[in-house]
């Protein structure tokens, strides 16, 4: 079809995994250590859907602070390619074309955002094609995917873990970051990689995860302090209420924390649950949402279908494809490691806040 390299948005999901785990832990810390009031409160919401962040820019701008400022997998593979793959090719930025293929048909907005661009001019993602318009292509051209030997994605952005292709699906998201949360605060393996508590379709799941912390760690120390804490810290002195209150996790008296998630399947049960948060009802520290019923496995740009259970074969299929990774944890994915060690140093440096972070607008960017 013209192009000289494919690579795997799945290997950015990894990458957005990175980010984002390291991001709910430092925020649990500095919760830990002052307020509530903090400038990047908790519960922490994940930001990788354009739908999400839409409705939540329009409905809820308090809720801003609340969201975590990590681009999405989509937006942070135009990010890497136009600046580390770039730099590896030799090739400027504005000379390479990247075309997204996405199931969603929220994702060219997204890449249109204005501050998603460089210096130079170019855009970080060139276009946004569906996966239900690449099969319009495929179809034109005659191209009959069984009849093609299978392939590799092209290095080195090829390689992405399991816990990365569950992005696909309500809940997976979550279930990723906590494999990799769990060992930045455990300093150990997690050893229960399925979680059936946010499987599956229903509209609103949620879980509860006991984490003890490394010994001699930070977050071990920060722990021991809190312990008494349990309804939560005192406001710091002149800090305003936000519109969730955050009751600091379970704090065990053996120094361990719960944390517990919520997965929002769909922008209605969003909003439900969101209006339990703000009520006081429900109390979260990680809250996934995805605008898509079932997540982009039932994507507004995905082939259609006339099978009514088409949207749980997709997700099964995506749970068998984690289940065969020889990499289940993003953090363990090899080219994310170089990735880090050739470029970024370590997940939350100022580099990678600089270029793997992002912001939102009240009321949404057509108001910029
Ligand atoms: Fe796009 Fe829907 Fe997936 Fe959100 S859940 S990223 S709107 S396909």
């Amino acid at each position: 079809m013209g192009f000289d390299f494919v690579y795997d948005t799945v290997f950015a999901a990894d990458l957005t995994i990175m980010e984002e785990g390291t991001e709910l832990v430092h925020r649990l810390k500095e919760h830990l250590k002052e307020d509530p009031g903090h400038e990047e409160p908790l519960p922490m919401f994940t930001s990788c859907c354009p739908g999400w962040i839409a409705m939540m820019e329009k409905s809820y701008p308090d809720l801003i602070p609340y969201v975590s400022s990590c681009k999405s997998p989509q937006m942070m593979m135009g990010t890497v390619v136009k600046t580390y793959l770039a730099e590896q090719k030799h090739v400027a930025p504005k000379d390479i074309c990247l075309v997204s293929v996405m199931p969603c048909v929220r994702k060219q907005g997204e890449a249109d955002r204005p501050w998603f661009a460089r210096d130079d001019g170019a855009r970080d993602i060139d276009h946004v094609i569906t996966t239900a318009e690449l099969g319009n292509l495929l179809k034109e051209r005659n191209i009959n995917l069984p009849e093609l030997n299978a392939g590799e994605f092209d290095n080195p952005l090829a390689d992405g873990s399991g816990g990365g292709v569950l992005f696909g699906t309500t809940g997976g998201v979550m279930e990723a970051a906590l494999r990799t949360a769990y060992e930045l605060v455990t300093g150990k393996k997690m050893e229960r990689l399925n979680f059936s508590e946010i499987r599956g379709m229903d509209g609103i799941k949620e879980a509860a995860i006991k984490l003890t912390p490394a010994e001699g760690s930070e977050i071990a120390a920060l722990m021991k302090e809190h312990v008494n804490c349990k309804e939560g810290c005192a406001p710091a002195e002149g800090a305003k209420a936000g519109p969730i209150t955050w009751k600091g996790g379970e704090a065990g008296e053996d120094g361990t924390i719960t944390l517990r998630v919520a997965v929002a399947n769909g922008l209605g049960n969003a909003k439900k649950l969101i209006t339990k948060m703000q009520a006081g009802e429900a109390m979260y520290d990680f809250v996934e949402v995805m605008a898509c019923p079932a997540g982009c496995v039932g994507g507004g740009g995905q082939p259609r279908s006339t099978d009514k259970q088409v949207t749980q074969k997709r997700q099964a299929a995506l749970y068998n494809l984690d289940e065969r990774s020889t990499v289940r944890r993003p953090h363990e994915n090899p080219s994310i490691q170089k990735l880090y060690g050739d470029y970024f140093g370590e997940p939350g440096t100022h580099k990678a806040h600089e270029m793997l972070h992002t912001h939102y607008v009240a009321g949404g960017v057509e108001n910029e």
